[in-house]
């Protein structure tokens, strides 16, 4: 297990994290520490960010599980949110009384920028016509405005379960093009009406570098994200969100992985399951690439930038977010949803 900060990202990329540099980012994350408890934030960090971010992260995970985490920490005045933006208005809708600071306003997500609100309604109105009973179920990778006229949310790992369990036979599955067609694949008693979104990074990882690596590695296990295209997909051994991943690797016999996905994930498996041998056929997203630890510092020095949603979307987007709780079975009193108590 590497015990210091150089062999921790060394792990990651031996060229880039050389002594000097690793130097450098320890007095800065140091600055980072003070700056947080002076101003009483919790810092979250998606799977994907850069290796040296999760050093001064209080949680990290996938976009939903770090809204939730970050609302359990009742304490807490202010949200620093190293993902995207879409990511940070769902950890404004769930607390809304902190302050939530997206670091870099660069951070935006192309798959989440495919619907607005209106073309979604718009669509519906369409739809509703042949299909009176549809029901809009939309992936987290959304703006809080399409949250907000949708039915349901859901999540890579319970789009699925969710799906099933809408009281609708139509459903108009918005942004994510592939994941609508994972989701189609294990309900074919249903009609799913795909919104022809992707994401650029999973879009792009073909079967081809995955075949190559199976050829390769005998008995390495590929694992791969469901927004990636349906010929990558078939070639899985599990298709999971990228916290599954993580709990996947840790929990398996192998010692070979290849995780299909954005390349974050294989640096944060690297650093959390050492040992364990990660190869890439993955994609960088220069999205979440965008927040360095000087706009984290910047973020937490001139508490920027904020993120504010209007009430009326905030009450409904929550409501979409709530009855996913619902629709899974899931109970989340502490959260500050329509139907529950609000966070103090
Ligand atoms: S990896 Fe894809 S879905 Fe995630 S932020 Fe980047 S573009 Fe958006």
């Amino acid at each position: 297990m590497p015990d210091t900060l150089l062999q921790k990202l060394r792990a990651v990329d031996p060229d880039y994290y050389d002594a000097a540099r690793v130097g450098m980012i320890e007095v800065q994350l140091e600055r980072i520490r003070r700056l947080k408890r002076g101003r009483n934030a919790v810092l979250l960090a998606h799977n994907y960010q850069r290796p040296e971010i999760f050093e001064v992260a209080d949680f990290t995970g996938d976009s939903l599980g770090l809204s939730l985490s970050a609302a359990d920490v009742k304490d807490a005045d202010v949200i620093v949110f190293c993902g995207v933006h879409f990511m940070a208005e769902t950890a404004k809708i769930v607390s809304p009384r902190k302050t939530v600071l997206l670091p870099n306003l660069a951070a935006g997500c192309s798959l989440a920028d495919t619907a607005t609100a209106t073309a979604v309604e718009d669509r519906v109105t369409q739809l509703k016509k042949t299909y009176p009973d549809l029901m809009v179920v939309s992936y987290v990778n959304t703006t809080a405005e399409v949250k907000a006229v949708s039915d349901v949310c859901c999540t890579s790992s319970n789009a699925v379960s969710v799906t099933r369990a809408v009281p609708a036979k139509h459903v108009l599955f918005v942004p994510d093009q592939n994941l609508a067609r994972h989701v189609a694949h294990h309900i074919p008693e249903k009609t799913i009406i795909a919104w022809d979104g992707y994401c650029y990074v999973h879009h792009q990882i073909t079967p081809d570098a995955v075949e190559s690596m199976r050829r390769e590695i005998p008995g390495i296990k590929i694992l791969v994200h469901p927004e990636c295209r349906d010929d990558v997909l078939k070639l899985a051994d599990a298709a999971l969100s990228t916290t599954g991943m993580i709990e996947y690797a840790r929990q398996s016999s192998a010692t070979d992985f290849l995780a299909v996905t954005e390349c974050g994930i294989s640096d944060m498996l690297q650093i959390g399951a050492p040992g364990k041998h990660f190869y890439r056929a993955c994609k960088i997203c220069r999205f979440m690439k965008a927040i360095s630890l000087d706009d984290v510092e910047a973020a937490l020095e001139k508490m920027q930038f904020r993120i504010e949603i209007a009430e009326s979307v905030r009450e409904r987007a929550g409501r979409a977010i709530q009855r996913m709780f619902e629709l899974t079975g899931a109970t989340r009193d502490n959260l500050a949803l329509p139907d529950s108590a609000p966070d103090e």
